[in-house]
């Protein structure tokens, strides 16, 4: 695997494969890597010639600095799964590689109401950091194919949107959500969950699946009533659990029996924040 620190010896470097016709699947990453980066490594190894991995934990996208500051590396670690699951380039660029003219001059995208709702709701601002560095990042990979992990659900309905509205030309791919054995999404933040609240933490998505056993056409709401009550008696302090409508998040309280539906739930667990979602 080939480490790029510079955006123009990595531009230089993908132009020269692509001359040659050579397709790129594009993974970006924040790292901490964990088996559901890996899923998307695999998957792009599996349907591109050449798998392009980025670390970058982009500070535009942090509504809470602490949370920034606190999130987990683990560099050495990262290098060695991406090198094991077939990457072959890891693009490793520095705060002013991204901003070379300084984050506050990076664009802004209108996402419309899906930069408001749910994560954008509790999250003021974390799209437009999101899409700021994915633009960025595609404008140097320009790769065939992103890479994107449904555990994410919102962020690939942006990152769709970002796509189609800027005429980037790339396919967007999207991952399911790998899991740990209980249940629990993996996730970088799981790292620093303490004891007791990683024994805790599979609720979220136990809760999920108790929606999905018990919905019917009609009245829904009081599911996630239900599920958000359980939770914050358990320990959590939920933001949101909600049912939507799968290809545009707006809520949905009478289901028809027909269209197809997503689960998203937040919730603090102590200071931090686990997020989960299951498509019906
Ligand atoms: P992050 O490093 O958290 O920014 O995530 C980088 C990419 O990995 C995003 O597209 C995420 O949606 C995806 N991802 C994170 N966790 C998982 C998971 N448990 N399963 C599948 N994809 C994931």
């Amino acid at each position: 695997m080939i480490i790029f620190k510079h955006t123009s010896a990595i531009r230089s470097y993908l132009l020269a494969k692509k001359a040659t016709n050579t397709t790129i699947g594009f993974i970006p990453t924040m790292g901490a890597l964990h088996g559901g980066h890996i899923t998307l490594v695999t998957k792009a190894s599996n349907e591109t010639q050449l798998v392009v991995c980025s670390i970058f934990v982009n500070p535009t996208q942090f509504n809470d600095l602490k949370d920034f500051e606190k999130y987990p590396s683990t560099l050495e670690n990262d290098v060695f799964l991406l090198e094991k699951a077939g990457c072959h380039v890891l693009f490793l660029p520095s705060v002013a590689e991204i901003y070379p003219d300084g984050a506050e001059t990076a664009p802004h995208f209108d996402l419309g109401v899906l930069e408001t709702m749910l994560e954008g709701k509790f999250r003021p601002g974390h799209f437009q950091g999101v899409c700021q560095v994915v633009h960025r990042l595609l404008e140097i990979v320009v790769p065939s194919k992103l890479y994107l992990g449904q555990k994410d659900f919102q962020q690939c309905l942006v990152l769709k949107k970002l796509v189609e509205m800027m005429g980037i030309d790339t396919t967007v791919m999207i991952a399911a959500t790998k899991r740990e054995p209980d249940g629990l999404a993996m996730s970088s933040r799981n790292l620093r969950l303490t004891e007791a609240d990683r024994e805790k933490a599979p609720l979220i998505y136990s809760s999920l699946l108790s929606i999905q056993r018990d919905i019917q056409a009609g009245d829904i709401l009081h599911l996630t009533e239900k599920a958000k009550k359980l939770l914050n008696e358990n320990g959590f302090k939920v933001d949101y659990i909600e049912i939507a409508d799968a290809a545009t998040l707006t809520p949905v309280q009478e289901w028809d029996g027909k269209m197809q539906l997503v689960i998203l739930a937040a919730a603090y667990l102590n200071d931090i924040r686990l997020i989960d979602n299951l498509i019906l």
